[in-house]
C-alpha cells in the first residue's frame, strides 16, 4: 500500500547548531546595529543567542521587532552567499533507501533552506520541496502546506506519515488533520502529546511503516 513520507528538515534530517556562526556571521553583523538602535546594547546582547536558539519570528514576536527589522533581517539572509558544511544525521542513509514517496517541508528563509538542502545533497531524494517562508505575507504553515498536498493527492490520511521534531510546528498540524505523526527526538526530547509515534533513530522508521 502507498505510504506518503513528509519530512522536517531542521533538528530532524541534521542539526541545525552545525551551521556553525561563522557560516551567517556577517547577517548577525550587519543586524546588530538595527537592534541596538532599538532595544540598547544590553537587550540586544539578549536577544541576538535567542535569534540562534528559535526561530526567527518567534524571536521577532517575542521582543516586537518592526517591519523595518523584520525585513532587513530576511534581506540580508537572502542576499548572504552561504558556503555550509553540514551533514545529514549518520542514520539518514535509513531515509535514503526508503521506497516510499518522500516530500520535505521546511519553515524558514527561503534562500537559507534552499543552501541547506544543496549543501545537505538530499535533494534528489524527495519528490516535491516546499519551503514554509516565516515572513510570507501569504504564509499558510506547515498545515496549509499539507492539506495542500492531501488535496492534490486525494491520499488517505492514514497513508500519511509527518515526521519531525517540533511538536508545534509539523507534529501538531499533522496530528490536527488526522496523519501519523512520527516526533525525532534525537536530543532526547519530551514525547510531544502530538506524537502518534516517538523515535530517536531512523532506523525505528522501519518497523512503523511495516
Ligand atoms: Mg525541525
Amino acid at each position: 500500500m502507498n505510504q506518503l513520507l513528509i519530512f522536517d528538515l531542521d533538528d530532524t534530517l541534521f542539526e541545525t547548531k552545525s551551521i556553525g556562526k561563522k557560516a551567517v556571521k556577517p547577517i548577525f553583523d550587519q543586524f546588530d546595529p538595527l537592534l541596538i538602535a532599538k532595544f540598547g546594547k544590553e537587550m540586544t546582547a539578549k536577544i541576538v543567542p535567542e535569534l540562534w536558539k528559535y526561530p526567527f519570528d518567534f524571536v521577532s514576536q517575542k521582543y516586537g521587532f518592526d517591519t523595518h527589522q523584520n525585513a532587513e533581517f530576511a534581506r540580508l539572509i537572502n542576499v548572504h552567499n552561504y558556503e555550509l558544511n553540514i551533514q545529514t544525521f549518520e542514520d539518514c542513509n535509513v531515509i535514503e533507501d526508503l521506497s516510499q514517496e518522500k516530500i520535505l517541508v521546511t519553515t524558514g528563509f527561503s534562500k537559507l533552506q534552499h543552501a541547506k538542502i544543496h549543501f545537505l545533497g538530499i535533494k534528489e531524494q524527495f519528490s516535491e520541496i516546499y519551503i514554509d517562508d516565516i515572513l510570507s505575507p501569504t504564509r499558510i504553515f506547515k498545515k496549509g502546506i499539507f492539506q495542500n498536498i492531501l488535496l492534490k493527492r486525494k491520499i488517505d490520511p492514514t497513508r500519511v506519515y509527518i515526521i519531525g521534531d517540533n511538536p508545534t510546528s509539523e507534529l501538531k498540524a499533522g496530528f490536527e488533520l488526522g496523519l501519523n505523526t512520527i516526533q525525532v527526538a534525537k536530543f532526547g526530547q519530551e514525547r510531544s502529546i502530538y506524537a502518534k509515534h516517538c523515535i530517536s533513530n531512523f532506523n525505528e522508521l522501519l518497523t512503523i511503516l511495516e
